[in-house]
Formats: structure tokens, C-alpha cells, sequence
């Protein structure tokens, strides 16, 4: 099915996986996605690794949830470091495996490289892809956005202009990058809305589960760690546990806060652990839809 036919009914709850770095890290990655089968997910999906070095693990992950699970699945496509036929080939071989949704990215420039260069002959951006994917098959599609703005963005107007060329090239509906304050996702909602973005936009919601990985996350991503949050992380430094309460805490502020607001939907980045977000959808009652 259709994730855009999902949302037209009901706000959805979605998970994200990662593959594992080599094939034998697969069964890990089933068995967490199947002990949060039983919250009732709307779709999950697998992300695709930089250069698409692990993608056929991708494929195979997000097949087997097609398959061998009650949920729907969504694929991640990036085209960094690809040829366009690179791709071409891998979402050839998304539609023989049965699968109906894919995420259209760009991807990220190389760890240490601030500037994102296309390969030879490949896509530059995901609107490249989203024209491509529209053109030659019958996925759903969704595309990333950005709340806070992307990193390479000079300004939030330009930004929220190419989330809407997204759309209207195609794109059914948007994940937000993760953050931290509710206020830059209502913000985005609004700003959205006004430049005539009408399709749903989901926001992305990272527990946090460690103090040193959230302040790598979020100078990678652009994320503002709130003043009251940073200072909880901050003593709690040393002590994993206390974080990830912190964390579990934090989000769950955010969901009850978005649900109450009625957004369309939510999308955990689940990064393979299944215990804070169990816990943020038991303390939210989101566990029982
Ligand atoms: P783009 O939309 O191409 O945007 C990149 C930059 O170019 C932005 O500054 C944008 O404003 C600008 N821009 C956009 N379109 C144009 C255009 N047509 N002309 C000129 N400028 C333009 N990365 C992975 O490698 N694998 C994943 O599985 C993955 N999953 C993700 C899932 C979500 C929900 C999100 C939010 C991000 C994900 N990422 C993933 C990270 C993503 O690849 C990076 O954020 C990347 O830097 C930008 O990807 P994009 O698709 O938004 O790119």
C-alpha cells in the first residue's frame, strides 16, 4: 500500500532502521524491528549507507519486512557517490522485491567534507532523483525537510522553497531532519503551509540515548540542543542510563505536545533500539492505537 493512501486516513506512526555494516548484523536488525512490531507501526523504514555501500543490505532489511511482517515498508534511496544507473539498479531491484515506498535523498558529503560533490554522471540533488523516480516508476515517495534549515542552506526561504519543489515534482509527503524544540517544527508548519506545501509532514523525533552521540548528531544535522535539555545532558554526562531518561523524558514532552496539536503523523528514528521509544509510546498511551 501506499504511505500517502495510510495518511489520508489517519496520523501514522513510522520507525527507521539502519543496515547493519556487514550481512551478518542482519538477523539483529530483524529481530529489533520485530519486537516493535507489536506497537502497530504504520510503516518502517531502512536507511541507505553513504555511497550506497550497504545497500543490498537495505534491500534485503526492508524486503523481509515486506514479506515476512504485517508492515508496510519504505525504502531509503541516496544517490551520493552513485551514477545515475547505480540507482536506477537499485530501485529496479526495490520494485521486483514487491516494495511500494521510497524515501528520494541526496545524501551526505564524505565524513570531513563539508560540500556535497555529484559523482560522475550522477544525481545532484533529490529533486534530480524524485523527477527520475516519478518518470520511470510507481513508487510513493517521500523527501526530507528541514525545520531548522539544512546545513548547506544560506537561508530558511531558500530552504523551504526546494522542500516544495520536492512536493511538486512529485514527493507525497515530508520527514522532518530531527530536533529538538517543538517550536521549530510548528514554525516549519506554518512557513510550509504559507509558500503552499499542502502534503502532510511528519515530524522526526530522536530519543536521545547518549550525551557525547546527541552533540555529534546535532552539529552534524544543525540541531539546536535546547538550554534546559543541554544542561540535564550535561549532568548527566557520565551516565548512560540517566540519559537515556532524560532523553525518553524529553520526547515524550515533544509527542504529547505534536499529538495533541493533531500532526498527520510521527517517525521515530528508532537508530536499532527499541527501548526508549517502547517506553515514549507506553507513557504517551500510543501504545495501545
Ligand atoms: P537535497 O534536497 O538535495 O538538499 C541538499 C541541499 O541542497 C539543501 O541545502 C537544499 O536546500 C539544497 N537544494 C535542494 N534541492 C536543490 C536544487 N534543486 N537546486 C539547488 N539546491 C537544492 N542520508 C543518507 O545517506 N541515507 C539515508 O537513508 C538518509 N535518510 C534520511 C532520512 C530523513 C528523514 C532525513 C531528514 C535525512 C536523511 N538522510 C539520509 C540525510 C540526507 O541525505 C542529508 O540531510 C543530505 O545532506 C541532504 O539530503 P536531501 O535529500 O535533503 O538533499
Amino acid at each position: 500500500m501506499k504511505i500517502k493512501d495510510i495518511l489520508s486516513q489517519k496520523p501514522t506512526l513510522s520507525f527507521e532502521f539502519f543496515p547493519p555494516k556487514t550481512e551478518a548484523g542482519i538477523p539483529a536488525v530483524q529481530r529489533v524491528i520485530e519486537r516493535l512490531e507489536g506497537f502497530h507501526p504504520d510503516f518502517v523504514s531502512v536507511t541507505y549507507g553513504a555511497g550506497g555501500g550497504t545497500s543490498r543490505f537495505t534491500e534485503k532489511i526492508i524486503t523481509h519486512v515486506r514479506h515476512q511482517t504485517s508492515l508496510e515498508a519504505m525504502a531509503h534511496v541516496a544517490c551520493a557517490a552513485q551514477t545515475r544507473d547505480d540507482v536506477h539498479q537499485v530501485l529496479v531491484r526495490l520494485e521486483r522485491a514487491g516494495i511500494e515506498n521510497i524515501i528520494a535523498l541526496r545524501g551526505d558529503p564524505p565524513r570531513g567534507e563539508k560540500t556535497f560533490v555529484p559523482a560522475s554522471g550522477g544525481f545532484a540533488h533529490a529533486t534530480d532523483l524524485i523527477e527520475h523516480v516519478k518518470r520511470n516508476f510507481d513508487f510513493g515517495i517521500a523527501a526530507a525537510c528541514y525545520p531548522e534549515g539544512h546545513v548547506e542552506s544560506p537561508d530558511l526561504e531558500s530552504d523551504i522553497e526546494y522542500a516544495k519543489m520536492k512536493v511538486d515534482l512529485g514527493a507525497d509527503f515530508l520527514i522532518t531532519q530531527l530536533y529538538y524544540d517543538n517550536r521549530y517544527f510548528f514554525d516549519f508548519l506554518d512557513r510550509a503551509r504559507q509558500v503552499g506545501i499542502a502534503a502532510p509532514i511528519l515530524p522526526g523525533l530522536l530519543p536521545i540515548v547518549s550525551a557525547s552521540q546527541i552533540m555529534r548528531i546535532a552539529e552534524l544535522s544543525g540541531a539546536t540542543i535546547p538550554d534546559d535539555l543541554r544542561s540535564k545532558l550535561e549532568r548527566h554526562a557520565e551516565d548512560d542510563r540517566a540519559t537515556r531518561a532524560v532523553g525518553i523524558e524529553h520526547t515524550t514532552n515533544q509527542v504529547r505536545e505534536l499529538w495533541s496539536a493533531g500532526v498527520e503523523g510521527i517517525h521515530f528514528y528508532v537508530l536499532n533500539r527499541s527501548y526508549s521509544v517502547a517506553k515514549i509510546l507506553t507513557n504517551t498511551g500510543l501504545s495501545g492505537r
